[in-house]
């Protein structure tokens, strides 16, 4: 789960966010005697028994799988997207549509379909006006949401209309859209004024590493029995949450879920003696558990990689992984290694997924490759000058120039990928 501020989560009437409530299940499910392995399947062999699961750091197998690998909203990625990505630009207006940053502004939904339209409408409670950008001559969404669309005063609609491109404001916030007709192809002299745009133009499951072995529908999301909601065509192998919800995609609605696959897969396992009991722990043990590695960790001897080189005093060039600004300056400067920079921010939780994915990756180019965390919000004149607008944001530095940028979280090959094809570069020149 990559979003921030979560609010309608129950049980946390405060509100709480992504990462923190992940960061609960996942302790959770530890202290239940769940191993995970934070690692991107890469494929998997239904064919087999037990299932063959692959990564790219090892294979496993498994008497019965549940699918819970989400859906990624489409985009349109228009020129300057990732500029203005949660900068005015979203996926989610359920989401993000109550932010203060739309109260009373005019907002845009791309899209033609029933989403699109359920957004529309949903975000006439904050904005002022509502402009649905609708690609063809109609909406192809059902008459009854149309027609709540063309009944309502605050919803302007715009037919045969696409987004070609945004602009922002001084502060690096969306201001408004550049839009093109679709039937004639021609731009539209006049830019759209929009503090926000939000995409409804539907979601794509995460998939492709099943490569067809499982029954899915004709967008890909996984077909699920209507008996229990999460059997899959395949005996054994269940789903969970958004992976085959086209409709509720909430949170609750997918830990709901991924506790139905679980009885169920439970139900499997027991009905083809297959149940393996794991013994919990209880909770004075666990407390215990957590309260010893914390402090056999505080007690460990650093790993000399992963020390932070952060001033003068203890910058050592010959340490692969750095933190900070004037780790950064020393390195741009005085390395004769292509330099890996990460950018994160504290409440970024797509950076805590990807540390301790990019760091195993850097510990393979432990004497090749320099790499060097900034926090945006430690050093923001570095990123600024950067140009970052999100994290996490990974940029490759070679002789002083920037050769990759790779803005989110992608799999560990293709930053190896990267990696590689600088050293290749490096050794033949
Ligand atoms: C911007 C935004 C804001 C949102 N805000 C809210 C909100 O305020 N409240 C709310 O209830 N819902 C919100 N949602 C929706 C909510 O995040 C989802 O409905 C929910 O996270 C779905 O859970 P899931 O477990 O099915 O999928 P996800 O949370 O998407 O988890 C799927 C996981 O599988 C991993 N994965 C994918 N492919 C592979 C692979 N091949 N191998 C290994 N791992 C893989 C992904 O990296 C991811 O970690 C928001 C969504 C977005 C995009």
């Amino acid at each position: 789960m990559s979003t921030t501020e979560v609010e309608n989560y129950p049980g946390f009437p405060e509100g709480v966010t992504g990462p923190e409530l992940m960061e609960r299940m996942r302790q959770q499910a530890l202290r239940w005697g769940a191993e995970l392995y934070e690692e991107d399947v890469v494929s998997v062999d239904f064919s087999k028994r037990p299932f063959e699961i692959k990564s790219e750091d090892r294979t496993m197998r498994a008497n019965a799988i549940i699918l819970a690998t989400g859906a990624t909203a489409k985009r349109l990625r228009i020129p300057s997207e990732e500029k203005f990505w949660s900068k005015g630009i979203s996926a989610c207006a359920i989401c993000d549509g109550a932010s203060p940053a739309f109260a009373q502004k005019e907002l845009a939904v791309v899209g033609g379909g029933d989403s699109a339209c359920e957004e529309a409408i949903y975000l006439t409670k904050y904005a002022s006006k509502v402009h649905l950008l609708v690609r063809g001559e109609e909406m192809r969404a059902s008459k009854a949401m149309r027609d709540r669309v063309l009944d309502s005063s605050d919803v302007i609609v715009h037919y045969n209309t696409s987004v070609e491109d945004a602009a922002g404001n001084a502060q690096g916030f969306l201001e408004s859209l550049k839009l093109v007709n679709t039937k004639t192809n021609e731009s539209i002299p006049e830019p759209l004024k929009v503090a926000g745009m939000f995409y409804g133009i539907g979601h794509t499951p995460n998939t492709k590493f099943l490569d067809s072995q499982l029954g899915t529908d004709e967008d890909g999301f996984i077909i699920v029995s209507d008996h229990d909601k999460t059997s899959t065509s395949v005996e054994g192998v269940f789903s969970a949450g958004d992976v085959h919800d086209k409709e509720w995609r909430q949170a609750i609605t997918a830990a709901g879920s991924g506790c139905q696959a679980a009885i169920s897969t439970e139900r499997y396992l027991q009905m083809n003696k297959l149940l393996k009991e794991v013994k919990m722990m209880d909770t004075k043990d666990a407390k215990e558990e957590i309260e010893a590695a914390k402090k056999k960790e505080a007690e460990a001897p650093k790993k000399k990689t992963h020390e932070p080189a952060i001033d003068a005093d203890n910058f050592d060039i010959d340490r692969q992984k750095h933190q900070g600004q004037y780790a950064l300056r020393k390195l741009y400067h005085e390395s004769p290694r292509p330099l890996v920079v990460m950018y994160t921010s504290p409440t970024c939780g797509p950076c805590k997924r990807l540390k301790p994915m990019l760091s195993t990756v850097l510990d393979e180019y432990e004497k090749s490759i320099h790499y060097v965390e900034i926090d945006i919000a430690k050093d923001p004149e570095i990123a600024e000058s950067a140009g970052i607008m999100g994290t996490p944001c990974v940029q490759v530095f070679k002789d002083k120039a920037r050769v990759a940028v790779i803005n989110g979280v992608k799999m560990k090959s293709e930053y190896r990928k990267i990696f590689s094809e600088q050293l290749i570069e490096s050794s033949a020149a």
